[in-house]
């Protein structure tokens, strides 16, 4: 087995758009792979530092550092023109040409595929999920489906023809007879594919084998997670998940590293709560209170990196929190966009929930979740600009109070503090907590 803290997980704790893009990219610059494990371009990761105000979609969040190889695993979505579009526009935008390499074992986003997702939320009209439309349900419909496409299948194209076949059949008829459009013409499909192939072709390779390398070299690997706790298919609140697992458990799949490997999980929270599409949020703000909170909140607002939808937002929900870092395993938490409630006298922090009259502090089932009320604490605020604090003892007494009672209502120390969206605005607690070294 190899030395403590070898591969690390930066996950999110609830809905995605945690910050977790900015975490990243400033723990990546103490290990020498960044790996994309699940999703696809469908969530963004904004980075900002001294390249830049960059919202990364596929590329992990690594590619700001020169020793990072950055890795798409196994378990990843990946649209061929989308991803070597990133890449070329970092580069057009002054940013060194990120390493970044293709699992030969990944499966790809077909056009088919994004066609599928429109019409499909199209159909659902009122009913849609809020998908982002980058075809990542119908995708890994597909994966589960046994009808995927291998990044390799693309070099084969006797292969490619009977997978592209095999995935047609049946969409073939659901597009004439339930969405009343036209068949797709299965040869087209092939050569687009085949074309993508020539062009990913110099970045793939067998990741797992190249990290299993990694860690016997003694190597650091830090897995980037996309999303959060609560859009898990199997964990989160059903049926509003993404298609694919967040949560560092998955990473081991896919990112294809031995799951005993993962030694340390950040979770990644706001100071406040923030969710992007549909589905039961319990401490959700509306009318002005929203807006005001969506205004501070991070340096373009509260819009999301993807889609530029305004972000639902909400107070601190620790009974959320709480059950996303257990969920995840986690070992320690990142708080960020804490300068972001500066601006209040009071802050609320939910530390129970009431569902038909009875207080829990546990998180119901999504079926008991629409009747959930939070019950709100009152913390002092700091009404104070924090975004130029570095240390823990730079913080305002109020601001500490709030982390440490976080702390204690999601029982897991927090490491690091965010006070701002760029890089060096950051706070590291390691020394406190006897996590450094790690
Ligand atoms: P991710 O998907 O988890 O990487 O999160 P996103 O990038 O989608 O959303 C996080 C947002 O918060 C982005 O707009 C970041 O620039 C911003 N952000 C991250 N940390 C901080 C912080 O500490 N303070 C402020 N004000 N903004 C932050």
């Amino acid at each position: 087995m190899s030395r403590k803290g070898q591969v690390a997980a930066v996950v999110g704790a609830n809905w995605g758009d945690e910050g977790k893009g900015k975490i990243t990219d400033v723990l990546a610059s103490g290990f020498d792979y960044v790996v994309r494990f699940q999703g696809g371009n469908n969530a963004g990761h904004t980075v900002i530092n001294e390249y830049g105000k960059f919202a990364l979609h596929l590329v992990p969040s690594g590619a700001f550092h020169k020793g990072v190889t950055n890795v798409l695993g196994p378990g990843v979505a990946v649209n061929v023109s989308a991803l070597l579009a990133e890449i070329d526009s970092l580069v057009s935008r002054g940013v060194p040409r990120p390493r970044v390499v293709v699992s030969d074992r990944a499966e790809v986003v077909a056009p088919y595929h994004i066609l599928f997702d429109e019409l499909e939320e199209k159909r659902l009209g009122a009913r849609s999920f809020g998908s982002t439309r980058s075809g990542i349900a119908p995708f890994y419909a597909d994966k589960y489906l046994k009808l995927g496409i291998q990044v390799a299948d693309l070099f084969d194209r006797e292969r490619l023809r009977g997978r592209v076949a095999a995935a047609l059949e049946a969409k073939n008829v659901l597009l004439k007879h339930l969405y009343g459009v036209e068949p797709l013409d299965a040869g087209a499909v092939v050569e687009t594919l085949a074309a993508e192939g020539r062009r990913i072709e110099p970045l793939v390779c067998d990741t797992v084998a190249l990290l299993k390398r990694a860690l016997a070299q003694g190597q650091r690997i830090l897995l980037e997670g996309q999303l959060g706790t609560l859009r898990d298919p199997d964990h989160g609140i059903y049926p509003f998940p993404t298609s694919s697992s967040p949560l560092a458990g998955f990473a081991s799949v896919g990112a294809g590293v031995p799951p005993y490997e993962i030694t340390r999980i950040v979770a990644v929270t706001k100071a406040y709560s923030s969710c992007v599409g549909a589905g039961p949020f319990v401490t959700e703000l509306f009318g002005d209170e929203a807006e005001t909170l969506r205004e501070k909140g991070g340096s373009a607002g509260e819009y999301g990196a993807t889609t530029g939808r305004p972000r639902r937002v909400g107070w601190f929900d620790a009974v959320a929190t709480r059950y996303g870092a257990a969920v995840q395993g986690a070992t320690e938490l990142a708080i960020t966009n804490l300068d972001v409630l500066g601006y209040l006298d009071k802050i609320p922090i939910c530390t129970r929930y009431e569902v038909d009259c009875v207080a829990t502090d546990r998180f119901p089932l999504p079926l008991a979740l629409d009747r959930a009320k939070p019950v709100f604490e009152m913390m002092p605020g700091w009404k104070n600009d924090i975004s130029a604090a570095r240390r823990w003892d730079d913080l305002p007494r109020a601001a500490k109070a709030y982390v440490e009672r976080v702390e204690e209502l999601v029982g897991v120390p927090v490491r690091h503090i965010s006070t701002g969206p760029s890089r060096e605005q950051m706070i590291d607690r390691g020394v406190r907590h006897g996590l450094c070294g790690r």
